[in-house]
């Protein structure tokens, strides 16, 4: 939040995600002496949407990399809702899965309101992805245990970058359960001044250009431009979002640029929610990929690690 002198500083996610992966090892070696096993993250992974797909594969590879357990179920695309709620139940039931992860997006046919129930059945004590109400209550009441990843790692980053948000302004651009609510709660918490704003919210651009740290949780590509961001602001990139036409990667990027490079290689590029012309204005700004995406996954792991050493002291765990 300094005066702008020069290109944005970069905010690296991706280092910050290693320091807290480094400090699970230590935990997660003295969960296993204890216990007796590993932590285990059980995943439900419903219907063949490709990004879930990566997303999925990433948490495993991750989980395990740590020597963490993983436990994949896989529903096909016309499968029920009660064969997805029969999953949460036996991991629920189940003593040795500490942490438990239903994908988003459900499929279209387990109905709307098929994800917000299912996370009304997690156990609480295992819901690594802070949806259930009973976290949710308890993050509006500055107590929570698990905390929704996303800003959850936002938050560690601020934090390990000397970003100080109390008394300052934050505004948060999107109002959702899994990103925008909660990182308001969190900063908050964190004694900010917090302005939500959303898709109706009138005089966007102004409010935006007044916050000293803006957060972008959109979903749109690119639509936080330089008019959005006040002089030396940091700024947090939320969005991941394909760009599959090249005219339109030259336009905000240049022909030179390296998204456009990735683009000539794979056909498509995923790019923030943030407009490359805010480096000039931020004083600092987390990249798309190697910003929050990292971090996301890193926090999982954590709450993993945290929820299984709970249950441990709840001692009502059984090892094996
Ligand atoms: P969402 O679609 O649930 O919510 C988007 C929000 O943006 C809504 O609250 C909506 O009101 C607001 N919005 C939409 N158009 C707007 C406009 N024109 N002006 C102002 N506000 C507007 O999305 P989400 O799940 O919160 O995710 C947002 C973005 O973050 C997506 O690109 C998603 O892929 C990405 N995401 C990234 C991570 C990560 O780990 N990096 C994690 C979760 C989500």
């Amino acid at each position: 939040m300094n005066e702008k002198n020069s290109t944005a500083e970069r905010l690296e996610g991706s280092l910050v995600a290693e320091n807290i992966r480094e400090a699970l090892r230590p935990r997660i070696d003295a969960f296993v002496t204890t216990a007796q096993r590993a932590p285990r993250l059980g995943l439900l992974l419903a219907g063949d949407d490709a990004g879930s797909e990566v997303y999925v594969r990433n948490k495993i590879l991750q989980s395990e990399k740590l020597g963490m357990e993983t436990d994949l179920r896989r529903l096909s695309a016309s499968a029920t809702f009660s064969e997805a709620m029969a999953v949460v139940q036996e991991f629920n039931a189940n003593l040795t899965v500490d942490g438990i992860l239903v994908q988003s997006p459900l499929p279209r046919s387990m109905g709307n309101d098929a994800e917000q129930r299912i996370f009304d059945a997690i156990d609480p004590k295992k819901d690594v992805d802070g949806f259930n109400p009973r976290n949710v209550g308890r993050l509006v009441q500055n107590r929570a245990t698990l905390v929704p990843c996303t800003p959850a790692g936002i938050v560690m980053l601020l934090d390990r970058q000397g970003v100080d948000v109390s008394g300052k302004h934050a505004v948060v651009i999107g109002r959702s359960d899994i990103v925008g609510k909660p990182m308001a709660m969190l900063l908050l918490h964190r004694h900010a001044t917090v302005t939500i704003c959303h898709s109706r919210t009138s005089n966007l651009k102004s409010i935006a250009a007044s916050a000293d740290l803006l957060v972008a949780a959109v979903g749109r590509p690119c639509f936080v431009t330089a008019e959005f961001v006040k002089n030396g602001a940091v700024v947090i990139d939320v969005g991941i979002n394909p760009m599959t036409v090249r005219e339109d990667i030259v336009e905000i990027f240049g022909e030179s640029s390296k998204k456009v490079q990735a683009f000539d290689r794979r056909g498509q590029v995923l790019v923030g929610d943030v407009h490359p012309g805010v480096n000039n204005v931020a004083g600092g700004l987390t990249p798309v990929p190697g910003g929050v995406g990292p971090l996301t996954i890193a926090m999982l792991l954590s709450n993993t690690v945290s929820a299984a050493e709970a249950r441990l002291r709840d001692s009502k765990l059984s090892v094996k």
